[in-house]
């Protein structure tokens, strides 16, 4: 027997209209590339994104559709999410920092018929335009004053576009299970691939991310999602905060310490999102500027692991809780959130810090297991670890145009490709990506717990371990290590500090230093770079295989 409850279907359209309906004077603030700080609010976003969705169904867009964005987070990009997606079509969020290559491939896959890209961008446009077939048009995210001279095809103003039509629209209704969005993963091996999220899933995405343990998102809250729209949908952030009412603020391209120092003040930003990369600039300039961020209560780090420093940092000097989170473009993206339980607000600070150095707990939505090689289902105790699996109504079930190559195992489980423990309060821990870990005499040694103890040191700016060939022990760790900036430190001081920190065994072989590291397009340390520069390296140890 089935319920007797109404069938509506789930519309990233409603999450829009629910904000200009109940949240309509919500600021929206924008820090735009060339014409100032741009304010407006819910209400005239919505009606814009209408507008916008009229315009695009004046292109001859249709349901299905894909259009491309290349753009920093601001109001235009949100427009172009909730106007494509709301008429059925596909707003597919282009990473600008992928190679030349990868974005020609990702543009020619995805068949995007229209890009909309930020002044940023449009000599990297002017340099691939011919090789991009699919495109009719490109749109550039200004108005007409500061349009550009270009040749690109059919350029012109995105105000220009938006003027083709009015918002006499209506949001059309349509099975949930429709395309809304499209990224495609990093692809440091192989091409990147498409993942293709649906209304369904997004909006799935948005109640869960806005929960209390998750990011914990408020009519009161103001938001500035750091993390790009293009990694990974900004985390679900621009399709939650309407969801909820929040403010937003959208930081437009100087994500530099300086600049979102200066605008969390302004605009009384209280939660924030970020990977760690830019969480270090945010905190090294406070540090050397004797400067603060006072309205900031909650901030997200994820992407990477977050620096147990890190966290220490913002929680101990700036009184802000950290929230750590992981998850994967194949997943909408959240994972997991790291909130302590009611049990943990009495330990010790130290102790609140390990737990907090997890990646967290699942989101209602998303199941999780680890398992052996053999899809074995092992314990969560904490110290287990294996081969992260997970499934739920936002994980991804094919690749785009992939549809005939099975993804998932029997179970619908998919594989995430990190490795990972799960602790008997749920609290999930990444020991490596599957790739990354090294494996020494048939052990595995975490290459990220190596980093995060190395990156504690003060001297340290930034810190990579991989394994490199050992003629004894198959693979040892080799640490790579950015000093900061005027600050000189020694091989056996490094060693020295990470006694005692992680086992014996684990003690890095030897160490060099560099002036900086090589990072993929999301700001994620390249190891496949790393691995394919010292492949030849010769080891101390390894010179004379007795030792
Ligand atoms: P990208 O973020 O580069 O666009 P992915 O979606 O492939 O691409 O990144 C997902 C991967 O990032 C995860 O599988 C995991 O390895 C890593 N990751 C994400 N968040 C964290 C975290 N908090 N700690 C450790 N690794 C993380």
């Amino acid at each position: 027997m089935l319920g007797l409850m109404q069938d509506r279907p789930l519309l990233i359209s409603q999450l829009i209209t629910h904000a200009a309906i109940n949240h309509s004077d919500r600021e929206i603030v924008t820090v735009t590339v060339a014409e100032g700080v741009h304010r407006y609010d819910y209400a005239a976003c919505e009606r814009r994104s209408r507008q916008l969705a009229k315009a695009l169904i004046g292109r001859g867009i249709r349901l299905g559709d894909r259009v491309a964005t290349l753009a920093w987070n601001g109001y235009r990009h949100l427009e172009v999410w909730f106007g494509a997606a709301g008429m059925g079509a596909v707003a597919h969020t282009v990473n600008p920092r992928l190679f030349d290559d990868q974005i020609t491939y990702i543009i020619n896959h995805a068949e995007d018929r229209l890009v909309f890209a930020d002044l940023t961008f449009v000599p990297l446009l002017e340099r691939l335009a011919d090789k991009l077939s699919s495109v009719e048009a490109f749109v550039i995210l200004c108005d007409d004053a500061h349009l550009p001279e270009t040749g690109l095809r059919g350029a012109q103003s995105y105000e220009a576009f938006l003027d083709e039509a009015d918002d006499d629209f209506d949001w059309p209704e349509f099975d949930e299970n429709t395309a809304a969005g499209l990224c495609y993963t990093s692809g440091t091996t192989g091409n990147p691939k498409g993942v293709l999220y649906s209304n369904r899933s997004s909006v799935l995405h948005a109640y869960g991310t806005a929960l209390v343990d998750v990011l914990g998102m408020g009519e009161r809250d103001t938001i500035m999602p750091v993390v790009p729209m293009f990694h990974a949908n900004a985390w679900g952030i621009p399709h939650a905060a309407p969801l909820v009412g929040s403010k937003l603020v959208l930081p437009g391209a100087d994500l530099d310490g300086p600049s979102l120092q200066s605008l969390i003040e302004r605009e009384g930003v209280t939660l924030s999102a970020a990977v760690p990369t830019v969480w270090l600039g945010l905190l090294s300039y406070l540090e050397q500027a004797g400067k603060r961020v006072d309205s900031l209560k909650r901030v997200v780090i994820g992407g990477s692991a977050a620096p147990r420093s890190m966290i220490e940092r913002f929680e101990t000097k700036y009184d802000v809780r950290v929230k750590h989170a992981w998850g994967m473009t194949e997943m909408n993206p959240l994972g997991t959130v790291n909130t302590p339980k009611a049990k943990h607000s009495e330990l010790p600070l130290e102790q609140r810090i390990d737990i907090k150095c997890k990646q967290g707990r699942p989101v209602f939505g998303v199941e999780m297991k680890i398992t052996d090689d053999d899809g074995n289902e092992l314990a969560r105790d904490g110290k287990a670890f294996g081969h992260l699996k997970v499934r739920g109504p936002w994980v991804v079930k094919n690749y785009f145009k992939h549809e005939d190559e099975p993804l998932l195992d029997e179970g619908g489980w998919f594989d995430t490709g990190d490795v990972a423990t799960i602790d008997p309060d749920g609290y999930m821990q990444i020991t490596d990506r599957s790739k990354d870990v090294i494996k020494s005499g048939g052990e595995w040694i975490s290459s990220i717990d190596l980093e995060n103890a190395a990156m504690g040191h003060p001297k340290v700016a930034e810190a990579a371990v991989i394994g490199v060939p050992h003629p004894k022990w198959d693979e040892r760790p080799l640490l790579i290590v950015v000093p900061v900036k005027g600050e000189a430190v020694s091989k056996a001081e490094l060693l020295d500090y990470l006694k005692g920190q992680v086992a014996k065994w684990w003690l890095p072989d030897d160490v060099v230093f560099v002036d900086q590291l090589p990072h993929t397009a999301t700001g994620k340390l390249m190891k496949t770079a790393l691995r394919e520069a010292y492949k030849d390296y010769k080891l101390p140890t390894a010179r004379d295989p007795v030792s």
